[in-house]
């Protein structure tokens, strides 16, 4: 029996990685559905390749033109963000890869695990904004997460076969764009020198969080989550080369790490063959040609985003939620120029700073917080 998958975000940079693991192995793996925002142009051209009973555009406005590329077909298509949750939670599914970007990635992320699905997460989203309530609902129906970020992959790959409690887990981080730049100049630095990460090819909220380390935040509260540790227990580390991916410290004081070059289609193919591995075509690592593997502490000052992580850690409730939202719209108004680099970190504390904790929220309260936030910062954004 094939693994039935239905790729949410098939059009950004983790859904096309998918699609290329999925070809590898087509006796093992058949896309069901495929989901994309805007990019109906390119849905229409996977739905061509990979002949999935449905594709869902979210985006409203391209449905006619979604349906009458697609008339000569059997491909369904729907339309609309209720849509994509309704598929993932279908009965044609057998596992969902999340790969949306953002808030809009926590109600498939529910509807999956409600409906009994392997749920194959790198939408790290779902678990900052409202991480007690997805872990709570891992299980049901025979329900499973398996992490698609290359941090808790690597993590996640460290503990299989450990059933004993690990004493600390150590993320790496690459540094991202502005690793070598001084803190005095951030201030000053584009949009353009922003999307050049150095080690990872990967869509532009992404590269932006990892910039200014609010992805590191967001991973720290995400490995809280997936691995149920407590604040002390999870440390960052600077490691420019990428190579090693995270490591996990046991309690007799063994590490293992988890290596390789950065290529996203190794955690992604992990998350669908766990707990067997398949081949793929990566060449053997070189050791010789990375004769250094260096590490260092992050600097506080430069990345103030990577303290609001364990503050959401110790106040819990929506403070993710918070994080979460007021980063959304200070990173697109980033993008669109409104603002500059520094006023991102600016408008997540701005948010902190106004807006109330719901200390044991519901969905509808994660809901609730998040348009409140992204109403407070569009108009905290407009004013600087
Ligand atoms: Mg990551």
């Amino acid at each position: 029996m094939k693994q039935r998958i239905a790729l949410l975000g098939s059009t950004g940079s983790i859904g096309e990685q998918t699609l290329d693991v999925v070809s590898q192995h087509p006796e093992l793996f058949e896309i069901t559905t495929l989901t994309a925002n805007r990019r109906w142009e390119q849905l229409v051209a996977q739905a061509r390749r990979f002949s999935p009973d449905s594709v869902v555009i979210a985006d409203k406005t391209y449905y006619a033109q979604v349906s009458e590329a697609l008339a000569d077909t059997d491909v369904k298509v729907y339309a609309g963000i209720d849509a994509v949750a309704q598929v993932a939670a279908a009965s044609n599914v057998d596992t969902v890869v999340n790969a949306l970007v953002g808030y809009a990635g926590l109600a498939p992320s529910v509807a999956s695990l409600r409906a009994g699905k392997k749920l194959a997460l790198a939408n790290k989203e779902s678990l900052v904004v409202a991480g007690d309530i997805v872990m709570g609902l891992v299980g049901t129906e025979g329900s499973a997460l398996v992490p698609i970020d290359s941090e808790h992959s690597a993590i996640f790959q460290c503990l299989v076969g450990e059933p004993s409690p690990v004493r600390r887990v150590v993320v790496t981080a690459s540094g991202g764009s502005f690793r070598d730049t001084p803190i005095s100049e951030l201030h000053n630095v584009t949009v353009e020198q922003a999307l050049r990460h150095p080690n990872w090819n990967m869509g532009a909220k992404i590269t932006i969080d990892s910039s200014t380390l609010v992805n590191k935040a967001f991973e720290v509260i995400e490995a809280r989550w997936l691995f149920g540790l407590k604040p002390e227990q999870i440390d960052v580390l600077i490691h420019p080369q990428s190579i090693i991916h995270s490591m996990v410290e046991f309690a007799d004081g063994a590490i293992k790490a988890q290596l390789g070059t950065p290529d996203m289609r190794v955690p992604i193919q992990y998350a669908l063959s766990f707990p067997h591995r398949l081949p793929l075509e990566t060449p053997p690592f070189d050791f010789l040609s990375h004769p250094e593997l260096t590490f260092r502490a992050v600097d506080r000052q430069k990345y103030p985003a990577l303290d609001l992580a364990y503050h959401c850690l110790y106040a819990g409730g929506t403070s993710g939620c918070i994080f979460n939202a007021a980063n959304e719209i200070a990173v697109a108004a980033f993008i669109s120029k409104q603002i500059g680099y520094t006023d991102i970190v600016r408008t997540i504390e701005n948010a902190f700073s106004k807006v109330a904790l719901i200390a044991k929220p519901t969905l509808e309260d994660y809901a609730a917080t998040n348009d409140q936030v992204r109403r407070l910062s569009e108009e905290y954004v407009q004013n600087l």
